[in-house]
């Protein structure tokens, strides 16, 4: 997608702080991060969501670059949180499917 900002970054288009990457995926540190480690893993494809991103067979590839992100960062033994974003009470801004590792201090659960 040619006017899609994570399009870019996985193109190297603009630039993005890489963690981790595999054949098929992008992990980069979020520009506005929530906790200590705040990765995003992305689809190097481009697709809209989560569902889309399972019916092309590339959600288990987001997940394990999310686990291997979280082994590199350190936290895999502390714990993390990986959340998909799916519309607008989510607060989701940026439409090209992605992950989002959390960790690095205790997670609050919010709920709603
Ligand atoms: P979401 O709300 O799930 O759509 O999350 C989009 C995330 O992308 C937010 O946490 C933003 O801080 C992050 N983000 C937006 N632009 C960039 C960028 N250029 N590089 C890294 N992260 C970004
Ligand atoms: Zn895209």
């Amino acid at each position: 997608m040619s006017d899609c900002l994570f399009c870019k970054i996985a193109a190297g288009e603009i630039p993005a702080t890489v963690v981790h990457e595999t054949p098929t995926t992008l992990a980069f540190r979020d520009i506005n991060p929530h906790a200590p480690v705040h990765v995003l893993v992305i689809p190097k494809e481009h697709h809209e969501d989560a569902l889309a991103l399972a019916e092309a067979g590339l959600a288990g590839d987001v997940l394990s670059t999310a686990a291997a992100v979280a082994a590199k960062e350190g936290i895999a033994e502390s714990g993390y949180r990986v959340t998909f974003n799916t519309g607008p009470d989510a607060g989701r801004t940026v439409f090209h499917a992605h992950a989002h590792v959390l960790g690095g201090h205790p997670l609050e659960m919010r709920l709603g």
